[in-house]
């Protein structure tokens, strides 16, 4: 059994007084929630990330951050390493978010380094792949899963993928309000399952999570986690509000926890 994984990406968006606000209204939220039945990610930005640690720190919710260099320290003006992000109390780190792809130059290769780094400093990567609208018009869309996988964990073993996390957020998705069908996010994970089942094994195939994220709501969350290869949710939008962000884990809990 897969543990299901909800992820809240807050983008570059809150003060470190908003993140702290936010943070102390999902604690509230989810007071008596099961730590052992769901995982819950808050990725805040760089600069709230010890603050919102603080707030969480005995709840069931997890520290995550937005991104990750790939070396320990130096001369790397503006870049955070693995080692900082732990210190800070960092458990995941999302790597690859197609924002990064498309206005950071972040690359196949990038992402490759920034797995291993992370993997190596025992933070569990969050790795992003995804289609755009033009690639799935020309039905591209196992081409660039396949692209973005094989290349993202190339290098990287059974034992060490074992315990990854892959988020499919179709670029097209992803704060359009436009959110994937229930059918399409499944065909995707299954396709994603298959591959590192051929790459690795069945069993790391089975064990991995796999994350739909692409304007996830609260309206929307119970479809798509009924799917049987979906295990959980990136959220962007709708990870910046009490009230969506609970009522999403809530109702994915519904789903895939059973009692
Ligand atoms: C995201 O940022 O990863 C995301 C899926 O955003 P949104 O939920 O707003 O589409």
């Amino acid at each position: 059994m897969r543990k299901p994984i909800i992820a809240g990406n807050w983008k570059m968006y809150k003060t470190i007084s908003q993140a702290i606000e936010l943070a102390n209204g999902l604690k509230r939220a989810f007071y008596d929630l099961d730590a052992e039945a769901i995982d819950i990610v808050l990725c805040p930005v760089f600069t709230a990330l010890s603050e919102v640690n603080e707030v969480i720190s005995g709840s069931p919710m997890q520290l995550g951050a937005q991104d990750v260099f790939w070396q320990q320290e130096g001369a790397f003006t503006g870049e955070v390493s693995p080692l900082m992000l732990k210190d800070v109390g960092c458990k995941y780190v999302i790597i690859g978010h197609s924002e990064r792809r498309q206005y950071f130059g972040e690359t196949n290769q990038t992402v490759n380094k920034k797995v291993k780094a992370a993997l190596q400093n025992g933070l569990i990567p969050i790795m992003c792949v995804g289609e755009t609208l033009k690639e799935r018009q020309e039905e591209k869309t196992f081409e660039v899963l396949k692209d973005h996988i094989q290349n993202g964990l190339t290098g990287l073993t059974a034992q060490e993928v074992s315990d990854i996390v892959i988020a499919y957020e179709p670029v097209w998705a992803i704060g359009t309000g436009k959110n994937a069908t229930s059918q399409q996010a499944q065909e995707a994970h299954q396709f994603i399952r298959k591959l590192l089942t051929e790459m690795f094994n069945k069993e790391i195939a089975n064990n991995i999570r796999i994350q739909y994220g692409g304007s996830v709501k609260p309206d929307n969350i119970e479809e798509i986690m009924q799917q049987p290869d979906v295990d959980g949710a990136l959220v962007g939008g709708a990870s910046l509000k009490v009230d969506s962000f609970s009522d999403i884990v809530i109702r994915a809990m519904k789903v895939k926890v059973k009692k």
